[in-house]
């Protein structure tokens, strides 16, 4: 089966980085369709400025998938997921098998127990943020400061 990459802008100037979501998600799906709809279940909502959800200036959060982006293996920007450098805006991905399984990559979620990724509310606290989930991480450096 498939696997479909989104991409966070940081629109408004910040990143949500939770145990939902991070700068990069990866949905494994039959189909764009199905990947786009399992990402709403995770927390990613599209057409975010025609909603009002996002910075009109920095433009919508999330971009729905399309079929000819799909990938044969968990990949951010046709990377394999597992070989690609976070760094920058890129702190962390959550990708999400069509079985059920979450496993986490990158500098955001390495701070952790690999072992104890399922353990959302160590994440929550570690992650530092207000209770609607937004933290203002514009950088790795800032990432490291917390
Ligand atoms: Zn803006």
């Amino acid at each position: 089966m498939p696997f479909f990459h989104f991409s966070q802008n940081n629109s408004g100037g910040f990143f949500i980085e939770n145990d939902r979501v991070q700068s990069h998600v990866v949905v494994e799906a039959a189909n764009a369709d199905e990947a786009n709809a399992r990402a709403e279940e995770v927390g990613i909502y599209f057409n975010g400025c025609y909603i009002g959800e996002d910075c009109d200036c920095c433009g919508d959060r999330w971009y729905s998938v399309y079929s000819t982006e799909a990938e044969a293996v968990p990949s951010i920007y046709g990377t394999p997921v597992e070989r690609f450098k976070f760094k920058g805006y890129d702190l962390g991905a959550w990708v999400y098998y069509s079985d059920g399984r979450k496993i986490g990559y990158g500098a955001a979620l390495d701070a952790h127990d690999p072992n104890d990724l399922d353990d959302d509310a160590d994440l929550r606290r570690e992650i530092a943020r207000g209770s609607d989930g937004r933290a203002s991480i514009n950088s790795y450096s800032d990432w490291l400061r917390y």
